[in-house]
């Protein structure tokens, strides 16, 4: 079923479709509060009140015309002046192949260079997502490139990624600003862990690693991309065994999923970040959500006949 959703959400003729359809609208907004960026940063001002953080991200990858990406870069900049302007504890996570990776790579770089430039202003971080695995070896370098130029970028690394225990061991020296996820595409056997239980190994082993070395005096912000709360709670646990604090990692949940735990967690001291998608190209990445849950297809099936 796994490979199955991803195999779809690859699919251009099932992209240029599927989201045509009224009740895949309806299903989608499980996931995201509306598809324009104002219905996100209001979902933010709500979470803010509780005392979450957010993160936002306009949904689109792998651009084919470079002038695309001129858009999508003017469009982060309304976005941090937003964020800015209402005082929301926001950063803006961003796929480098929707600033026009796939073409241009200079032009990536000013692009996001602006946008690391203008989050600083404001003391935010500029995320930089982690996409398939033919881009991971780029996307390190470009984070290694952007962070000489701009301390506040910060990188998403993938779990199932059998490369990144060394790719941690590489970026520590620069203080960098992780977000681990456990991977949300299909890899082969070769590149990447395939049964669960050996990518949440690796998860908390590399976890363990990084806040080890926060322990030992490194500067490394940890975020936990995941909503494995059993993961968390072993996190939790190793962080206390090294006396760090509980505000000595942070945990980033994407929007609809398991916001009781985000809700529970902010309450006992952690940090927490709703990751808040919205836009119009949702279908790659709704399939993804998909994938990752197979009880999310029942629901998406049960909107369609509902
Ligand atoms: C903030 C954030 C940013 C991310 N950025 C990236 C990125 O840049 N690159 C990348 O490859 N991946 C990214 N991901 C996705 C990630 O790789 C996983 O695919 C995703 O988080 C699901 O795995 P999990 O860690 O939650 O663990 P799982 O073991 O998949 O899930 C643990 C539990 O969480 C719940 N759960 C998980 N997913 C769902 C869902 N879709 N619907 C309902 N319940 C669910 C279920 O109860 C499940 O039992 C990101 C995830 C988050 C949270």
């Amino acid at each position: 079923m796994r490979r199955l959703l991803l195999w779809m959400a690859g699919n251009s003729w099932l992209r240029n479709r599927i989201p045509r359809l009224w009740f895949t609208r309806r299903a989608v907004r499980r996931f995201m509060p509306g598809e324009d960026v104002e219905a996100a940063l209001e979902a933010g001002v709500g979470f803010q009140v509780e005392g979450l953080g957010t993160l936002y991200t306009r949904l689109g990858e792998n651009l084919t015309r470079i002038e695309d990406a001129d858009q999508v870069a003017a469009h982060y900049r309304t976005v941090l002046d937003q964020i800015r302007g209402r005082h929301l504890d926001g950063e803006i996570s961003v796929k480098l192949t929707q600033l026009g990776f796939d073409l241009d790579v200079d032009r990536t770089f000013r692009h996001a260079s602006s946008l690391a430039a203008q989050a600083a202003e404001s003391g935010k971080s500029f995320w930089i997502d982690m996409e398939g695995s033919a881009y991971t070896e780029a996307t390190i370098a470009f984070y290694e490139r952007m962070k000489a130029a701009h301390p506040n970028t910060a990188i998403c690394l993938q779990a199932y990624l059998r490369r990144t225990a060394a790719d941690i061991q590489r970026l520590l020296p620069l203080g960098p600003e992780i977000r681990l996820v456990k991977g949300a595409y299909a890899e082969p056997e070769n590149t990447a862990y395939q049964a669960r239980h050996d990518v949440d190994a690796n998860y908390l082993a590399l976890t363990v690693a990084m806040l080890d070395a926060k322990k030992a005096g490194r500067t490394v912000r940890v975020a936990l991309g995941t909503h494995d709360v059993r993961l968390i709670e072993q996190v939790a646990e190793h962080a206390a065994a090294l006396g760090l604090p509980r505000t000595s990692f942070e945990i980033q949940m994407l929007y609809g999923i398991r916001m009781d735990q985000q809700r529970r967690l902010n309450a006992e001291g952690y940090l927490v970040r709703d990751l808040i998608a919205y836009g119009e190209a949702w279908y790659p990445w709704y399939m993804r959500r998909l994938a990752e849950r197979p009880a999310n297809v029942l629901f998406a099936l049960r909107q369609i006949v509902g």
